[in-house]
């Protein structure tokens, strides 16, 4: 005999990675916790799992989580590209993603949603299947989304490779070539064939949800909103950030919170590079050097550092190496051990961004890290690596101007010590870092708007979901 359930039930596809399952998460826990909701998140077999489990720890009753099985992608050559890998392991695995939302259909009489992120496009077809509403979750912002919409017409436009030409979006900071994702630069590419395709897949939906805010990117949103009159709708629900655990374990948590209870407020710099962000190891002793000379506090996030890769950690399954600190330069722990904490490959990045002394982050500018640094008034450096996150850096540095950028960083030079000092010291103490520290105030008040109970991201969250019990109960 089958279990039947009253209340409409959503189903939510993250693709593979931290990054992207941690605002699937945020999101499921606010349908169950506001709007009385049931969920299914659906994940990928992942090697970050005690992470997973991590953020899994804080979901509300009613949300319940399926892991697809592993996908083999040992046919693919090794410098397979991270979006080609993810678009690929997506696809394989709708022969079982059919089967999980059958029985979920059958479980819950019906599937009231069917949210997907970038890289579920492929999948839409099994939630037509079912008769469900589809919506793509859209888990960065509208900047990235207007780019996206655009990349088909771009590709026959001449922007090619000339670093100097612009590119001005409406409501968006003009962008110059060489800040494009790196997806969007060789159009011959398979990585550019791939985004090609999921750009196209957000006609194909019911709604196109983002994790950003109008305040934040109001001219964006406007035009958006007008061009799409009569195509799936943009609907700005953020800033949805991890509010759970995301950290490994207990005693790490604890290490970096007693530290940080014994340091001044706002006086230490975070530094971290997402789930999947490395420095070259030229880059990683630079750092070392630039943060000692900078004689400013620190906790930062170490990885092994990986040559010709800023991506490399993406798949790993993030275990604390701390016996291998050894490549950070001679003498540099027991010089900075006054000022300085490392932790090796992974922290609790919201608890350490939302703790008192925390009074600046280095970041690689990922969606969610931003998210998580405008939500705690953190103002930034930008130190963008992969992704889009070159496009994030630009909004955040020239649009919002909440974030300093270090002299002198272009394409894949070394970014040396001095400028990393300069810029960690403008920032913690510089008469510039007042002036953004003071406008990402502002921004998180905004922020904070957004999302509380009569905010414009609530209201749109809201509506959405009426809809959806609407039709599940008709
Ligand atoms: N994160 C963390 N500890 C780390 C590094 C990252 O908890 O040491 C979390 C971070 O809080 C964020 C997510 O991992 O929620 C990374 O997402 P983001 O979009 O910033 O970057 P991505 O990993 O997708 O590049």
């Amino acid at each position: 005999m089958s279990v039947t359930c009253s209340k409409a039930h959503v189903v939510l596809l993250s693709s593979p990675g931290i990054g992207h399952l941690s605002p699937i998460v945020e999101l499921a826990k606010r349908l169950a916790l506001d709007h009385n909701l049931t969920a299914t998140i659906i994940t990928f077999f992942d090697r970050s799992s005690d992470i997973q489990q991590s953020m899994f720890s804080s979901l509300p009753i009613g949300v319940s989580t399926v892991c697809l099985p592993p996908i083999s992608l040992d046919d693919l050559p090794t410098n397979t590209h991270i979006i080609s890998r993810l678009s690929i392991m997506i696809s394989r695995s709708i022969p079982f993603l059919r089967q999980i939302l059958l029985d979920l259909q059958i479980k819950n009489k019906r599937i009231a949603a069917y949210i997907i992120d970038l890289f579920g496009g492929d999948t839409i077809c099994l939630a037509r299947e079912l008769g469900a509403p589809s919506y793509i979750f859209f888990t960065t912002n509208f900047f990235y989304l207007s780019f996206l919409l655009n990349l088909p017409t771009l590709c026959h436009e001449q922007h090619d490779n000339n670093p100097d030409s612009l590119l001005a979006l409406p409501g968006c900071t003009p962008l110059y070539h060489n800040d494009f994702p790196q997806s969007a630069i060789d159009k011959k590419s398979d990585v550019f064939a791939w985004m090609i395709h999921h750009s196209k897949h957000h006609d194909k939906v019911d709604g196109i949800m983002v994790n950003s805010f109008e305040a934040m990117e109001g001219g964006a949103v406007i035009f958006l909103k007008e061009r799409r009159n009569g195509k799936s709708p943009v609907l700005p629900i953020g800033p949805l950030t991890c509010v759970g655990g995301t950290e490994k374990g207990l005693a790490e948590l604890n290490s970096c919170l007693q530290w940080l209870d014994q340091q001044p407020v706002q006086s230490v710099l975070f530094i971290a590079f997402g789930s999947g962000g490395t420095l070259s190891f030229e880059q990683t002793k630079e750092m070392a050097l630039g943060l000692e000379m900078s004689g400013q506090r620190f906790l930062w996030v170490v990885r092994m550092p990986v040559d010709a890769d800023r991506s490399a950690a993406y798949f790993s399954d993030h275990q604390g190496r701390n016996n291998l600190l050894g490549f950070l330069p001679q003498g540099f722990l027991e010089k900075t051990k006054e000022k300085g904490k490392v932790v090796a490959s992974w922290g609790p990045q919201p608890k350490i961004l939302s703790h008192h002394a925390t009074g600046g982050f280095l970041s690689h500018c990922g969606w969610n890290s931003t998210l998580e640094s405008i939500v705690n008034g953190v103002p930034m450096i930008a130190w963008p690596l992969y992704a889009e996150q070159a496009m994030n850096a630009v909004m955040l540095v020239e649009g919002a101007k909440v974030a300093l950028r270090p002299a002198r960083m272009k394409n894949d030079d070394v970014v040396r010590k001095d400028d990393i000092a300069d810029v960690v010291k403008d920032l913690m103490e510089g008469e510039r870092g007042k002036d953004v520290r003071r406008r990402m105030h502002d921004l998180k008040v905004a922020a904070q708007n957004a999302v509380k109970k009569e905010g414009s991201s609530t209201k749109t969250l809201a509506q959405m979901v009426n809809n959806w019990k609407t039709l599940a109960h008709n």
